[in-house]
């Protein structure tokens, strides 16, 4: 055990950082300096040549020139004109949104570097709210563009990020020496690379991830999970699990009391699980299973196990909106036996939550429902037996070591839901320490969803069939595809969607739900669809995971071009639960790239998810940026499991070789990549 090194310094310490600016960063998921070095671009835009004017046309162009008049026009709607002159000729730049002090800087004389998109009319050329910066103090470059939340600038994020990257120049390496095959920069160096790529640097390379130095950094952070799963294994099999009784009388009762009978597949994974129950070691398994095959209620018949020999269980969702769903269902299943179910969410206060909290520590049997940050914090279990995780792509292995620290006694048996296929290399690094449970079967009577590829061009087309599938008494869902670099503009973007389709269609009764409302709103939203209130429910990908509403058998997914084929897959597994037939309908924004075609008709024709997957890093070409790093499918950092897979071969034996480097260097590794929650020390 190594003394525990300062926590990284908290953003608050940045210099110009405020607390609302911590409030924005909180949202992107940064806290600290760490944070911040670790935060990937997701994209790299090339401004290293200025284009003359004169020859810029249509298409995105860093031009720069000098302000020649400056106007405010339009009669209906302010409009700010700014005109630009180069040698070769002149530009408009045109700006719906201002305000007086841009008007003002934007002085006759002063010279500017603008990037944005140049559309040529019949006035002349123009760009409409480009990127700008004065030209005597912004430098041509390659440009890392980032995920943002409103009211934050990639400016105000690369100057965050440069004094990250200051802080941590001046902190010692932990990784010593590196393997041969990996290029000698150290991780300082490559960071420095990732943010501040230099300008003869290839952007091609680098927005397909492919450039030797991002590489090096995806395989550290690939042995750093590596290292924290073998610590986790060593663990476990050094101890001992809760004994439990697997002929819990409950189970014949509870399983007669459901409306369906349990698939071959599922009664074959729940022995799985009840004899692993029952062995004293702590069990540790994955169950995999594509979307609506009926992984809950075999977590529900562990929890009964767990109850029925006096211990208590947790069930953790990826969301509230995604908790407060399994609570109700746990509850509707499990209270007529008189079993006690809690749910915990964020917005609880006061006595409900201490009543909740009070339950956790009181030996009962009862079973607790929340988010897995809600069980991250003080919550302490008198006798907590089973740790059962939904949808466990979402959350990194540290995540894992926490929550094992609660039990008091033996460690908890420990199951992990998740519908994201995963190609055997990447489950050994990512599940390592698992045994592994696949539910190969769906519940008879599902008719497969039909899926259909549409361009925008049939919108109205569409709209008049959603209006007559509504009139018979079906709902439906209409997703609005992430903008991925603000979380704003997507939910402005369903908003908008949201008050087009109602002007519409009148009768219909609409509802939306996106990531930035109250969780409590929410709530209200999804019951009320779920309850049949309402017909249509607009949705950004927050729907993605677990939503059950079995009447809702027809969804659009709005620019599904943007989308990789695994999240697609997630969504389109949002209906066809229920009797009839379902349609996922794709509408996407013509041109289509041959690559997004094949890849829709993919979609269009395939109903596996592992399929899928390896379709989907087959058509990654150099040039397609959107790997499953950004799509969300397996959170690491730097790595993209699917593109990155000829790494992992490697990771093992480079593993013994970083041990070799002593305990300090791994601790430090690991503090690094997989921040405080990590508690390998205490492992
Ligand atoms: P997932 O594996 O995607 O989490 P769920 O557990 O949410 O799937 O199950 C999807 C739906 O199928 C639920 O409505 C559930 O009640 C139902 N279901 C589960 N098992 C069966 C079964 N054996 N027969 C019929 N319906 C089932
Ligand atoms: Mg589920």
């Amino acid at each position: 055990m190594t003394a525990a090194p300062a926590a990284f310094p908290p953003v608050l310490s940045l210099k110009g950082v405020g607390p609302a600016l911590a409030a924005k960063l909180q949202r992107l998921g940064v806290m600290d300096v760490r944070d911040l070095v670790l935060l990937a671009p997701l994209r790299y835009e090339d401004r290293s040549k200025i284009t003359p004017i004169a020859s810029a046309s249509c298409g995105k162009h860093l031009i720069e020139g000098e302000v020649v008049l400056t106007d405010i026009t339009g009669r209906s709607r302010p409009l700010l004109v700014c005109r630009l002159r180069d040698a070769s000729g002149t530009l408009d730049l045109r700006f719906f949104h201002f305000n007086a002090s841009m008007r003002n800087r934007l002085l006759p004389g002063t010279r500017w570097r603008c990037f944005g998109e140049v559309k040529v009319s019949s006035f002349g050329k123009e760009m409409i709210h480009p990127q700008m910066e004065r030209a005597d103090t912004s430098l041509p470059g390659i440009v890392p563009i980032y995920p943002t939340v409103a009211g934050m600038t990639q400016k105000v994020l690369r100057r965050l990020i440069g004094q990250a990257l200051a802080w941590f120049e001046s902190r010692p390496e932990w990784l010593p020496s590196l393997p041969d095959s990996m290029v000698p920069e150290s991780t300082w160096e490559a960071l420095h690379f990732l943010h501040q790529p230099p300008l003869e640097t290839e952007v091609a390379a680098l927005n397909a991830g492919n450039h030797p130095i991002l590489k090096r950094l995806a395989w550290e952070e690939l042995l750093a999970h590596h290292l924290s799963l073998q610590s986790l294994h060593d663990f476990r099999k050094a101890g001992q699990g809760p004994k439990m009784d697997a002929s819990s009388p409950l189970i014949d009762k509870f399983l007669a009391s459901l409306p369906f009978r349990l698939t071959d597949a599922q009664r074959r994974v729940f022995a799985e699980i009840r004899s692993d129950l029952a062995s004293g070691l702590p069990m540790g398994r994955l169950v995999q299973g594509d979307v609506g095959c009926g992984k809950t209620v075999v977590a529900a018949l562990a929890a009964l196990v767990s109850h029925g020999s006096g211990y208590q269980s947790v069930l953790m969702a990826p969301t509230e909106l995604l908790a407060e769903q399994h609570f109700q269902t746990w509850r509707q299943w499990l209270s007529p036996l008189g079993i006690k179910v809690h749910l915990l969410t964020s917005k609880m206060k006061g006595k409900e939550r201490s009543e909740v909290l009070a339950a956790m520590k009181a030996p009962s049997q009862a079973i607790f429902i929340g988010t897995h940050a809600l069980f991250q914090r003080e919550v302490r279990f008198a006798r907590l037996g089973l740790v059962m995780v939904d949808e466990q792509h979402r959350f990194g292995v540290d995540q894992r070591l926490a929550l094992k620290a609660k039990g008091e006694q033996a460690i908890p048996h420990y199951l992990v839901m998740t519908a994201t296929p995963i190609p055997r290399t990447l489950a050994m690094l990512r599940y390592g320490d698992m045994a592994v449970s696949v539910i190969d079967q769906l519940p008879p009577g599902r008719q497969p969803v039909e899926t259909r590829v549409m361009g925008q061009d049939k919108r109205e087309e569409l709209i008049a069939r959603l209006q007559s599938w509504i009139e018979g008494g079906r709902q439906a869902y209409w997703v609005c595809t992430l903008i991925e670099e603000s979380q704003a503009l997507d939910c402005e973007a369903a908003q908008a969607t949201a008050a087009s389709l109602q002007e519409s269609l009148p009768g219909v009764r609409i509802g939306l739900v996106h990531g930035r409302m109250k969780a409590m709103d929410k709530e209200q939203v999804m019951n009320a669809f779920k309850q049949g209130e309402i017909d249509l429910l607009v949705a950004t990908t927050v729907i993605e995971v677990g939503v059950d509403v079995p009447n809702a058998g027809l969804m659009v997914i709005d620019n599904a071009e943007r989308l990789g084929l695994a999240q697609l897959h997630q969504l389109r597994g949002r209906v066809g639960r229920g009797p009839g037939q379902s349609y996922c309908i794709l509408l996407y924004k013509p041109p289509l790239t041959e690559i997004a075609r094949q890849r829709l008709d993919f979609l269009r024709q395939c109903r596996d998810g592992f399929a899928l997957a390896e379709k989907d890093l087959e058509l990654r070409g150099p040039g397609e940026v959107l790997g499953t790093r950004q799509s969300g499918a397996l959170q690491f950092k730097m790595a993209d499991p699917l593109r990155d897979q000829d790494l992992l071969p490697m990771i093992q034996e480079d593993a013994i070789a970083v041990r070799e480097q002593g305990a300090e260097c791994i601790y430090r590794l690991l503090k690094f990549w997989l921040g405080d929650g990590n508690q390998y020390a205490d492992v």
